[in-house]
């Protein structure tokens, strides 16, 4: 039975969430998550790149001093990940709602595979579900995204490429129309067909899908070796993996970070402790809330030249316990922390969750 699969994936994601969550007075303009190179900070490379960054010619992982000379006036701003993990958490919920029987494939962050054959019945056509699941995220989360949809995930993933942002490319379920539709397309459009490879069909003189199609399977043996059959069915948009039911979404992570207003010097460090103390308590009013407990703790750290660590402890059993929470944090803390180095940020985040019925606590840890 022919199926219908969205690929869904963000645009710009850490971009989009610094700018459509964290700072709106940045909508509109070139921004860069990654180290300030005019604080001299210009040896990191860039993590995401808005599209106004991107329209000067700015990539991501390009070194930040290269994107700054493309564009100085860019905005950087250095971004933390509990906030790019916390909007990931919100848009996988949202997605769940549409999936059949909760059938979502988290592909990564920004990034999800969702079944919906049967939900697509409810509509007018797939156009309109995606259009439905664009606008809802966009309310819910202020975010962007762009939707492939197709007959299985590979092909889907390769149409959501196509048009971005806030992009939705339909290619129809009959197979001569997914093969015209792939005809044209670099062999790199493959998720899996990196630059490496690329280059080695490039040497046999294969640059687009259409050509393989063109070509039998054992012509293909020589560049591919093992990897014949597999291209050549991607080549084809054969794909029959089916998406696992995996939802509905949980939350894999709970966690804050605190920038000092400024640099906590390393002789006085109530003002950290302090502020784990803080990030504790919420985390644990969060958990209470709902009804999660926790196994394991990291505690971060990024010091005055943005270095940054983290450091974990995976505790014996599942707690919720505040006291066994902060406990946990400040002996982390200690044991870690570079004793004369002055401290930027503090983070706390748990993680190994898992969502309670009963009460089951564990004071008597400590
Ligand atoms: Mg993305």
């Amino acid at each position: 039975m022919a199926r219908w699969i969205f690929h869904i994936d963000m645009d710009a994601f850490y971009a989009s969430v610094e700018q459509f969550r964290l700072h709106p007075e940045y909508i509109g303009r070139p921004l860069c998550v990654g180290p300030d190179p005019k604080q001299g900070k210009g040896r990191g490379v860039v993590r995401a790149a808005s599209y106004e960054a991107r329209a000067f010619g700015i990539k991501s992982a390009m070194s930040v001093l290269k994107a700054y000379n493309l564009c100085p006036e860019a905005v950087f701003v250095f971004g933390d990940f509990s906030n790019y993990f916390e909007a990931s958490d919100e848009v996988m919920k949202v997605i769940t709602r549409f999936a059949d029987e909760h059938r979502i494939r988290k592909a990564s962050i920004d990034e999800a595979y969702l079944e919906v054959t049967e939900s697509v019945k409810k509509y007018p056509g797939p156009k309109a579900l995606a259009q439905e699941i664009q606008k809802t995220i966009r309310e819910e989360t202020k975010l962007p995204c762009s939707i492939g949809i197709a007959p299985n995930m590979a092909v889907a993933k390769i149409a959501t490429d196509q048009n971005k942002p806030m992009g939705i490319t339909l290619v129809p379920q009959d197979p001569k129309a997914v093969a015209r539709f792939l005809a044209p397309l670099e062999v790199t459009a493959i998720n899996g067909i990196g630059r490496v490879t690329g280059n080695r069909l490039k040497k046999f003189g294969i640059t687009t899908l259409g050509q393989i199609q063109q070509m039998t399977l054992q012509e293909l043996f020589p560049s591919m070796g093992k990897g014949a059959k597999w291209l050549y069915d991607r080549a084809w948009g054969i794909d029959n993996r089916g998406i696992i039911r995996s939802g509905p979404w949980r939350r894999k992570s709970m966690g804050k970070d605190r920038t000092f207003s400024k640099d906590v010097d390393p002789n006085s460090m109530e003002v950290a402790l302090e502020t784990l103390e803080a990030l504790s308590t919420r985390i644990s009013q969060k958990l209470q809330s709902k009804s999660y407990h926790f196994r394991t703790v990291t505690v971060k750290i990024r010091y005055r030249d943005y270095t940054t660590i983290q450091r974990s402890r995976t505790l014996p059993v599942s707690t919720n316990n505040p006291e066994t929470l902060y406990k946990t944090v400040t002996s982390l803390f200690e044991e870690h922390r570079k004793p004369d180095t002055a401290l930027r940020l503090v983070g706390v985040r748990v993680t190994n969750l898992t969502r309670m019925r009963g009460q089951v606590s564990l004071a008597e840890y400590f």
